[in-house]
């Protein structure tokens, strides 16, 4: 395994790769990796020759009152982990090389950047999609592994890469648990140990909802009701929206008649959590 901070170097290597037709697997990742991160990486090793994950916690995508200076960074441990799970290079690059003096070029994905997670977290998207736009170029991969966990950043990124015609396929592989439901993230370290079992409201909220679309309820509004009930009666939690969205635009739907998505965004103490979960007929 190659770890590799220049994104000139990195894309010379790639060239290689490509010139003897041998598939990228591209994990863009922010680090303090756990199993959700490793399925991708693992996926991307059974689906193509080479796999390609970058570790870089993206200023850009945080806000001013945000966690970026506390946002876990085990690197030693990341590095063990990438190495284990056959990861061919390592991409961690800083900031200074990825923003350098005088950078001025964003990627906004309009409308749907702003709505859901984007009404609490303004220029969030912008950052991901600036930052996931400079990946996809540095490592030009054939296919770009991201995690359901965070459905509106998937959505988002599919966007951009169909407006911008980025030759890229995309794989959203499902949200990795813990036995008791809880979805895994990097801010999870965040949460005292009654916060986690506060935590657990987000999975029970959205299997309550499951249920009640599996026993004939249709009523967006009376299933959003039910949730935001459930998870008030959590004295840490603090809903900050619940939704449920059609798949593409993510536009909030009345009837469960269709695919759409249940999403949730949740403060436990201080840390905001998400959470959703697909509904399909087919
Ligand atoms: P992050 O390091 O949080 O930026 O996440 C990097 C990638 O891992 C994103 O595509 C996430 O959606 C994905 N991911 C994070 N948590 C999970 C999880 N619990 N299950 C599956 N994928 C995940």
């Amino acid at each position: 395994m190659r770890v590799i901070r220049d994104p000139g170097k990195l894309n010379r290597l790639l060239k290689g790769v490509r010139r003897s037709a041998r598939s990228i697997g591209f994990v863009p990742t922010m680090g303090a990796l756990h199993p959700g991160h490793l399925s991708l990486i693992k996926q991307a090793g059974r689906d193509n020759d080479t796999v390609v994950v970058s570790i870089f916690v993206n200023p850009t995508q945080f806000g001013s009152q945000e966690d970026l200076n506390k946002y876990p960074r085990p690197l030693k441990n990341d590095l063990a982990l990438c190495r284990k799970a056959r990861v061919d290079l390592v991409f961690l690059p800083d900031s200074k090389i990825m923003y350098p003096e005088g950078f001025a070029t964003f990627v906004n994905v309009e409308k749907l950047g702003d709505i859901l997670c984007g009404t609490s977290r303004p220029g969030h998207f912008r950052g991901v999609a600036t930052v996931v736009a400079k990946l996809l170029n540095i490592v030009a991969p054939d296919v770009l592994y991201l995690g359901q966990k965070d459905a509106q950043q998937s959505v988002i990124i599919a966007r951009m890469i169909k407006d911008l015609n980025f030759p890229v396929k995309i794989r959203v592989l499902p949200t990795v648990r813990q036995k008791d439901g809880l979805a895994l993230s990097s801010r999870n370290v965040y949460l005292n140990e009654d916060q986690k079992l506060d935590a657990l409201v987000l999975s029970k909220a959205l299997c309550l909802a499951k249920s009640l679309i599996d026993h004939g309820q249709t009523d967006a509004s009376r299933i959003i009701n039910r949730i935001k009930e459930l998870i008030g009666k959590k004295k840490q939690a603090r809903i900050d929206y619940v939704a449920i969205v059609d798949l593409e635009k993510l536009r909030q739907i009345k009837k469960i008649n269709q695919d759409c998505m249940i999403c949730l965004a949740v403060k436990i103490g201080k840390t905001r959590l998400i959470d959703n979960c697909l509904i399909t007929y087919d």
